[in-house]
């Protein structure tokens, strides 16, 4: 289960060619006014270029020729450079050009004198991010695993996952220590802005039923913040949402030692009973769980320093 090819690639990439020139002045992203007061929402995909089942999802929007009925809808397909090296019989290549582009989101590296080029496109659509109201950032994972939204460290994450109400399991993290995410970016992590946003993991990158979560969850938000009726149009729910959980992430493991590597084999969402059972080794260091029933949140197989290798967690009341 550690070969990254041991995960069949079910699902192909969508022709995006046809969004390339959009109408914002930035490729691939599109903006639909429907010329009534409301908030800017936001949906993007293609943050890590092999995380497909977004592109899918903006691709079916398009073709049923999605209108906000209320003010205006952007979507963006992302980090362009890396989905266009996309390769099904090298599928974990493709996940960035550079670097991580959703660990650019401070004004410090985006202001800064670094250069990349996940980080020039991420300059790129940044105006763009800084204008909307509400996003959904769709992701996939490494594992097979349940799929869950990451609702940030704030309580109006948490409240926002909630009211979407799928997945049915909300992860409450702030993120990585090697840079900080779009959901987490500027007025979207700041308590004080009405501004929100969600990153949803739709499950493992290549599975068929990963896109039809990532569908599901976009009308789910779509319809939270206005911009369709599923009762009406094409555009319709599809499944029964369970009751939401929820995760509170307490302690990231992020690799400090050259070498990492965990006890056993974990894909996700484990619940380990016991406080102090042995997960793993950075480096020399035993990593061990830090109280009974804690939970394992998207384990990596990208075991590198500074990266985190799992995020430890318990589970909380929903709200
Ligand atoms: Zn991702």
């Amino acid at each position: 289960m550690t070969d990254p090819n041991a995960y069949t690639v079910e699902i192909a990439q969508p022709d995006i060619s046809p969004y390339r020139k959009g109408n914002t002045g930035i490729e691939y992203a599109t903006t639909i006014d429907s010329g009534k007061p409301g908030p800017h929402v936001m949906v993007t995909a293609l943050a890590h270029g092999n995380e497909i089942c977004g592109a899918i999802v903006l691709d079916e929007l398009f073709r049923a020729d999605i209108r906000p009925l209320h003010g205006k809808l952007t979507l963006v397909f992302c980090n362009i450079a890396a989905f266009e090296s996309f390769d099904p019989a090298q599928p974990e290549a493709s996940r960035w050009v550079e670097e991580d582009f959703n660990r650019l989101w401070t004004a410090e590296v985006l202001d800064g004198p670094r250069d990349s080029a996940d980080l020039r496109r991420a300059r790129i659509i940044r105006p763009l991010i800084d204008s909307a109201d509400l996003l959904l950032d769709i992701h996939s994972m490494q594992h097979p695993s349940e799929p869950l939204v990451l609702a940030g460290p704030l309580a109006k994450g948490r409240i926002l996952a909630a009211e979407v109400g799928y997945p049915a399991l909300a992860v409450c993290d702030a993120g990585h220590a090697a840079g900080k995410r779009m959901r987490d970016y500027a007025a979207f992590g700041d308590a004080a802005s009405p501004k929100n946003a969600l990153l949803v993991e739709c499950g493992q990158h290549w599975a068929k039923r990963t896109v039809g979560v990532a569908r599901e969850t976009t009308l789910r938000f779509l319809a939270r913040c206005g911009v369709i009726d599923p009762e009406q149009g094409p555009l319709r729910f599809a499944e029964v949402p369970l009751p939401q959980k929820a995760v509170e992430v307490t302690h990231p493991v992020t690799i400090t030692a050259e070498l990492f590597r965990f006890a056993r084999v974990f894909t996700g969402l484990e619940v380990i009973a016991e406080a102090g059972t042995l997960i793993g080794w950075d480096g020399d260091r035993e990593v061990r769980t830090p109280y009974d029933d804690c939970v394992l949140v998207m384990p990596s197989k990208r075991l590198y320093r500074g990266q985190t290798a799992v995020r430890l967690g318990r589970f909380v009341a929903a709200h």
